[in-house]
């Protein structure tokens, strides 16, 4: 059994943060058979994409939700590096602009659905407007009517959480399918990519005094995850709540996750007409004149493969 099953989330348990493991050390893995598995998972990947991007039924969206240094940056970049680039696009979730301000909090997240075929992976994602909004109170400083600010804090983000999971089953309905994954890292291990990120003079771009600040506010982050995921998983739509201390046991787990989605999604070459099999049997007598490979031919194509 996958090792992912037991950080799968589908809303027919409740979720507790505090009881699930950020590190590896309760699965008992090897470490040199996981770096393998996930070599072999990226590779299938890659494979599968190609497929989804030919057959064009159904869309991808992956998206992290983490606290900071928890390593969104670096699995992007490794889980994913053998993904032609064509297919995918990445977009991170920022504060949010004067223009998309002015739309509601959904406006700037479907201008970035990906068409059918391709993949969107999303770092950060609309789950900031149930999560920095939540622990900020922003929600009470918007340019709002009353009747939208003026409710209850519980009120205002229990429709959110209603209207997040309107969004992505309205997006399954349409062929789509959703990765969410929120990488669960450590405070303590939060705390020593901080330092590194201060100590390395490469890395202190990473790091910024403001982090601090929303370290401070680890527990609130805690609750507002641990609340946002209980109401947004579903059996369509689960959360993976992934352990992030080490990043080689993480990208592992992010690659089951995309890899299992891919597979389900099964995506297929299309088939092709006997009208077009017979344009491609009449291009193929103009080429190489004949309608089939002739022994010769495949000997010599066999040959310059192993050459490769
Ligand atoms: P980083 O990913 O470290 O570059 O930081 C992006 C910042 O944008 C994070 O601090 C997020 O919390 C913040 N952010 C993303 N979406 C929103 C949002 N909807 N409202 C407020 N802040 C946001
Ligand atoms: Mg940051």
């Amino acid at each position: 059994m996958s090792e992912l099953k037991k950080y799968t989330f589908d809303g027919s348990s409740k979720l507790k943060l505090a009881s699930l493991p950020t590190n590896s050390k309760k699965d008992g893995v090897d470490k040199e058979k996981i770096l393998e598995k996930t070599m072999k998972n990226q590779e299938k990947i890659a494979e599968l994409q190609e497929r989804l991007y030919a057959d064009g039924t159904e869309g991808l969206i992956i998206l992290l939700q983490a606290m900071d240094a928890a390593g969104k940056d670096s699995t992007i970049k490794h889980v994913l590096s053998g993904v032609n680039p064509q297919g995918i696009d990445v977009f991170s979730f920022k504060t949010p602009s004067a223009d998309e301000s002015a739309h509601d909090f959904l406006w700037r997240v479907h201008r970035s659905v990906p068409a059918r075929g391709k993949i969107s992976l999303f770092n950060r994602s609309y789950y900031e407007d149930v999560l920095v909004v939540r622990v900020h109170k922003l929600n009470r400083g918007y340019h709002m009517s009353d009747r939208v600010i003026g409710q209850k804090d519980k009120d205002f983000f229990e429709k959110r959480f209603k209207h997040i999971c309107g969004f992505e089953d309205y997006l399954y309905e349409n062929s789509y399918r959703f990765v969410k994954i929120f990488l669960n890292v450590s405070e303590e291990k939060q705390k020593e990519r901080f330092l590194e990120r201060i100590d390395k003079p490469d890395k202190n771009w990473k790091f910024s005094s403001n982090d601090l600040k929303e370290r401070e506010l680890w527990p609130k982050y805690q609750k507002a995850y641990e609340d946002a995921i209980n109401h947004t998983a579903t059996p369509e739509n689960p959360w993976y709540v992934l352990p992030a201390d080490q990043k080689w046991y993480t990208r592992y787990l992010v690659s089951e996750a995309i890899l299992k989605a891919l597979e389900e999604i099964d995506p297929q070459y299309p088939e092709i007409s006997d009208e077009e099999r017979e344009r491609l049997k009449e291009s193929r007598i103009i080429l190489a004149g004949s309608a089939e490979p002739e022994e010769k031919e495949e000997k010599e194509k066999k040959e310059k493969k192993e050459e490769k």
